[in-house]
């Protein structure tokens, strides 16, 4: 069955150069890059990103650490992967959330690390249901910023949404 997952280079990826290397470790999946973008990453966008762990004691640093405060990097590498049992795939390549248990050859294994203040500062975020990656990647993406469709849109006119602003080419 076919599924879309969000992939996030996260800013300590980004730092340590590791971009190239995660996208090779990841066309290993033969999966099918359907949205690629470097994104700024808003207050807002972080806190609902991590919505489910906002009661943790490092929700904070965390947010802190996805927004790039961490690195001097205010930014992330936001991927939409689509194929075959995308998530499963891109969940074991990336490895287990906590750096130091994940297998040494994955990608957290290999290049993640445990911060002072106890974050886990693991390299790359990947969505681990179809729930969750439906949520994100509606949170991360437009639609016409994917190039196929995965989900239901509507057509807003710009009487109903006159409130929009948005930046076009001079
Ligand atoms: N995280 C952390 N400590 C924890 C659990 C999570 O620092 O005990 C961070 C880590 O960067 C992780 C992110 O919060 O990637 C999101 O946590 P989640 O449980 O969703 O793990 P993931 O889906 O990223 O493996
Ligand atoms: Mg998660």
């Amino acid at each position: 069955m076919n599924q879309a997952t969000l992939i996030l280079i996260k800013p300590d990826g980004l730092k340590k150069s590791l971009t190239g290397n995660i996208l090779t470790r990841l066309s290993e999946t033969k999966l099918e890059i359907v949205a690629a973008k470097m994104a700024r990453v808003s207050e807002s966008l972080a806190k609902k990103h991590y919505q489910h762990l906002k009661e943790k004691p490092f929700f904070n640093e965390l947010i802190r650490y996805i927004r790039g405060e961490l690195h001097d990097r205010y930014k992330v590498m936001a991927l939409v992967y689509w194929g075959e049992n995308a998530i499963h795939k891109c969940r074991e390549l990336a490895g287990t959330t906590n750096p130091e248990e994940a297998e040494s050859t994955s990608i957290r294994g290999s290049y993640g690390r445990i911060t002072t203040a106890g974050v886990y500062e693991n390299v790359v975020h990947v969505s681990s249901s179809e729930d969750e990656a439906k949520r994100e990647i509606k949170l991360w993406f437009k639609p016409d910023e994917v190039i196929v469709d995965l989900y239901p849109v509507k057509e807003i006119t710009e009487k109903e949404y006159k409130e929009h602003k948005e930046r076009v080419w001079l």
